[in-house]
């Protein structure tokens, strides 16, 4: 009777500790494979479907649809709106024939963005992403084209959809800095990982093109980067966002 006891009692000991090894093992793997902490200023990209960090890259998926209205999304979209005025630069508003459409895509930038001799052209299409979700785009309509022709279209937020439907910012995103931030709040990121500034600094001044340099951008402190840093800055006149390529290197963009 005793001898059984002990037996069933070392029995339950035996599978106690079989459950608790496996539930602690399985539980470190799952905490070393997604452990490294996003560092904050990054999780300001409210937009994002998700963001994470493997200690190099930063990757951040996207279905690049804007969180405020636009006569671009289809009228049957509660985000759908209308419009008729001016848009940036004064220009009355002229609607393209394109819709805004759902995207599937990855951006990964650096973690710790670095200054590349190179400074690599900017590509068509996505160059960065904002706080939003919504992708930037550079100062080209088509290779070497300027952006012109393309500014009456942009919506009262300044955006627009290009021919597959991809909505994005060439000029500073209005739904950022007059709803979501202010015009001298981070707009989000280039894809080379250095971050984007409205089009003032956080003393008012409005920032000109004389005061950045060939690439759009300069250092010094931000209410997010204590100890400063290079960052590029929307500005009223072109090249508006970035000027002869990516300050550092830059990460990659799947759609
Ligand atoms: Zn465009
Ligand atoms: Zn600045």
């Amino acid at each position: 009777m005793r001898m059984h006891f002990v037996k069933t009692l070392s029995i339950l000991t035996i599978v106690i500790l079989l459950a608790s090894c496996s539930k602690s093992s399985s539980t470190t793997t799952t905490d070393t494979s997604t452990s490294i902490a996003v560092p904050a200023v990054y999780l300001k990209i409210y937009g994002a479907t998700s963001i994470t960090n493997d200690g190099a890259y930063i990757t951040i998926k996207t279905k690049d649809l804007p969180d405020h209205k636009s006569p671009y999304y289809a009228s049957t979209n509660e985000l759908y709106e209308a419009y008729t005025g001016t848009t940036f630069g004064g220009y009355t508003f002229n609607k393209n024939p394109n819709l805004i459409i759902e995207q599937s895509g990855t951006f990964k930038i650096p973690v710790n963005p670095k200054v590349d001799a190179s400074h690599a052209a900017t590509p068509l299409g996505p160059i960065g992403i904002a706080l939003n979700g919504v992708a930037f785009f550079n100062q080209y309509a088509g290779p070497n084209q300027p952006l012109t022709s393309e500014i009456t279209s942009f919506d009262k937020y300044y955006g627009h959809p290009q021919q597959s439907g991809v909505y994005h910012y060439h000029v500073e995103p209005l739904y950022l800095t007059t709803v979501k931030s202010t015009k001298s709040g981070l707009m989000g990121f280039l894809l080379d990982g250095f971050p984007v500034y409205g089009p003032q600094e956080e003393d008012g001044t409005v920032v000109t093109n004389s005061m950045l340099d060939d690439y759009h951008g300069h250092s010094h402190k931000t209410i997010d980067y204590p100890s400063g840093s290079y960052h590029y800055h929307f500005t009223n006149e072109a090249p508006y966002l970035n000027g002869s390529g990516f300050y550092g290197t830059p990460g990659t963009i799947t759609q």
